[in-house]
């Protein structure tokens, strides 16, 4: 086993980290036996699922054809020698430890680096920089919020512990009462249907949904809908209100517009009582990315580690624009959930270009050059941040040969 001792033997270890989405709960029993993970509780489908291991295959590839790991890093070393252009996307599957390493090469390539989840538009790096944002741990979340507000967030789906763990579910320190559960969102959904009061919008009006919430938090708002304005009302009278939006809020054209909106907006809640906004992104570890990035170059993602220094461009360094443009000439990709929501065209693009990939389940993408590493939280460890920004240490449970990610890259970068 990488990163501790091994524990290849019936054995039961607790308080293990889960990586199967941006929870990271922190309470799992494992039991591991011959070699596998025999059980996981408390029971999560998610999370089991997350446990349970592709076949072993190769430890690398090379035009699909098994590879030694020592070939394999010739193979890609090469392959960058005649690049001009590369980048490097899916940072998000990666601990901190191997987004750090996949940093150092993106500096050492001159690459551009798109740190945000491609299947998920998310403008909140740009936003908490030029705006800032009053947010909150889970923790705080769970003890003191009286009032929560999903807004296009149905973490029954997503997030499935979210609500047993940090929300509606369990009594808080601070508050054991009732809590008051509203849902913005543009269908009915497992959330919803348990709400006590919901307002049905599409995404694309998120932005007028927002500047009417703000209208109505400065008192300027005539004529609201009487929904919308049944949620207002709830909120200002809260004594700790918890705004949680969900992968899908930002899917509509204008973004950053609507989350500074929603700032403006909890600023006002504020002058009256607490209120705070959470952002349930995708797991495991896009807000560890995001972070990553800025304590590296100072900027939000996308970047572009140019000869005198990194270079921010919010639009035109994302990925979906680099490939669109065709300015991008060699792909490093970091495997996992992402491949399965990235939009077709992205997809299709990525496919036409010498790619190395780093990945640790069956996914049947093509890549010049293909690693098969430990499982982060499985077979390897290091640490993740939760979708509050709390950083939580990962446990290797099962022994494995295959090499971490951050090794690897180590290995490349000489
Ligand atoms: S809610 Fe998420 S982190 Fe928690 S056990 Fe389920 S999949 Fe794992």
């Amino acid at each position: 086993m990488q990163n501790g001792s091994p524990v290849n033997m019936p054995t039961t270890l607790t308080d293990v980290v889960c990586c199967g989405c941006s929870c990271l709960c922190d309470d799992l029993q494992v039991d591991v036996d011959g070699g596998r993970v025999a059980n996981v509780t408390p029971n999560c489908l998610r999370g089991q699922r997350y446990f349970s291991l592709s076949e072993q295959g190769a430890q690398c590839r090379i035009d699909g054809e098994e590879a030694s790991l020592t070939q394999g890093i010739s193979a890609a070393t090469e392959l960058l020698a005649a690049a001009k252009a590369p980048l490097l996307l899916g940072l998000g599957e990666l601990t901190i430890d191997a987004q750090r390493a996949a940093l150092d090469w993106a500096d050492k390539l001159g690459a551009y680096v798109d740190a945000g989840n491609p299947a998920e538009p998310d403008p909140s790096g740009m936003v908490l920089q030029s705006t800032g944002l009053i947010t909150a741990t889970l923790g705080e979340i769970r003890d003191r919020a009286d009032v929560v507000l999903y807004w296009n967030a149905d973490p029954q789906l997503t997030h499935p512990r979210y609500r047993e763990r940090f929300a509606l579910g369990v009594a808080g320190k601070f508050f054991a009462g009732s809590r008051t559960s509203l849902v913005i969102d543009q269908t009915v959904t497992a959330t919803s249907l348990r709400a006590d009061s919901y307002f049905e919008s599409p995404i694309t009006d998120n932005l007028e949904v927002a500047q009417t919430l703000l209208a109505l938090g400065r008192g300027k708002c005539q004529n609201p809908p009487p929904k919308l304005l049944r949620i207002h009302q709830k909120l200002a009278a809260a004594n700790y209100a918890a705004i949680v939006c969900g992968p899908e809020f930002f899917g509509g054209d204008d973004g950053a517009a609507v989350l500074e909106t929603l700032a403006d907006y909890v600023r006002e809640l504020n002058q009256t009582n607490r209120a705070i906004v959470s952002l349930l992104k995708s797991g495991p570890n896009w807000v560890g990315a995001a972070e990553t990035i800025a304590w590296r170059t100072g900027y939000p993602s996308p970047v572009r580690f140019a000869a005198d220094g990194p270079e921010y461009e919010p639009t035109s360094f994302r990925a979906a624009k680099l490939l669109a443009r065709g300015q991008v000439d060699a792909v490093i990709r970091f495997d996992g959930d992402w491949l399965r929501k990235a939009p077709p065209e992205m997809l299709t693009a990525l496919a036409k270009l010498p790619t190395i990939a780093f990945g640790h389940d069956d996914l049947d993408l093509p890549a010049k050059v293909a690693f098969r590493v430990a499982k982060p939280g499985v077979e390897c460890g290091g640490s993740m941040h939760r979708l509050d920004d709390v950083p939580l240490p990962l446990t290797a449970v099962l022994s494995t040969e295959r090499q971490s990610t951050e090794t690897i890259i180590r290995q490349i970068i000489g």
